[in-house]
């Protein structure tokens, strides 16, 4: 069984950026140019409550997205939302419309539903376990991190602590760019879509189909037997997380690390594979259930 098969095209892709149509400092137009320069096949616009529409710039093909947020007493949801068309975007009132709703919605939309930034936002293992309908949450938001923000950036603790309690996302890497000093053109998903189209990107991301990534990347993942191959891109780090607290030999350390095989451990129902390379850069991929 191929989790990442090394024969099919790989799209690069950020899902969250925004623009001068909200808070973002700059125009869709330059937001645009900046990813179609740095090599992304596609890009969403998620600007605040505000859908953007599909498009195509220089070959890039731009998802219809948005952002929309909803505030708690201890904590705030932020779901970035993509639709196969902006008319199918429910129209959702901000402050009026519960959370549900706009998972439901957009769900029934054919569209894809990410919960944002958890580690920024606050979010308890107990909340993200009851978002029921959202299969995708941000395990790396560059701008949630310093100097840009506090050192939120990375949710893979709490969301480890979801998984063990039973709720395990697709893991997500995005920009969130804002600033764009610095913040944009970082992190990202590699998605294995049968072609570059809204439908084939939105079906391969609910799917699964991806993994998230700074640099690194994974070029196979496979289960052979009780086995899983891990092949990738020169690192220095392999490490498998599981729901267990403690495994024996979790991070292999050398240079210039292209694989690993790794046998699952008692106990274990569920692994992700994280790689890191020399520079720190990190890619994640998405849970494989044993
Ligand atoms: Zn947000
Ligand atoms: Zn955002």
């Amino acid at each position: 069984m191929k989790l990442i098969d090394p024969n099919l095209k790989c799209f690069k892709g950020n899902t969250h950026a925004h623009t001068t149509l909200s808070d973002g400092r700059v125009s869709p137009e330059e937001c645009m140019r900046q990813y179609k320069a740095a090599g992304y096949d596609f890009l969403a616009l998620t600007d605040h409550w505000h859908v953007g529409e599909e498009r195509s710039f220089q070959g890039m093909l731009v998802l219809p997205g948005v952002e929309y947020d909803f505030m708690f007493p201890s904590q705030t949801l932020h779901l970035v939302c993509l639709y196969p068309d902006a008319k199918l975007a429910p129209a959702v009132k901000r402050r009026e419309t519960p959370h549900e709703a706009v998972i439901e919605m957009t769900n029934q939309a054919g569209g894809a539903v990410i919960a944002a930034h958890p580690a920024w936002s606050l979010n308890t293992p107990e909340f993200l376990c009851s978002l029921e309908g959202v299969s995708m949450a941000e395990v790396y938001n560059t701008v949630s991190g310093e100097p840009f923000n506090g050192p939120r950036a990375n949710s893979e603790s709490i969301l480890d602590v979801a998984a063990a309690n039973g709720k395990a996302f697709n893991l997500i890497a995005a920009d969130d760019a804002h600033f764009y000093q610095g913040e944009q053109c970082v992190s990202y998903i590699m998605v294995q879509a049968e072609e570059l189209t809204v439908p084939a990107i939105l079906k391969a991301l609910n799917q699964g189909s991806f993994f998230a990534s700074q640099g690194p990347e994974f070029r196979s993942i496979r289960r052979e037997g009780d086995e899983i191959i891990i092949e990738t891109s020169p690192v220095s780090r392999i490490t498998v997380c599981s729901e267990k607290y403690w495994i024996g030999g979790r991070c292999m350390q050398g240079e210039g690390l292209t694989e690993r095989v790794y046998r699952p451990q008692a106990g274990e129902k569920r692994v992700r594979i994280r790689i890191a390379d020399e520079m720190g850069r990190m890619a994640w991929s998405n849970p494989i259930i044993l």
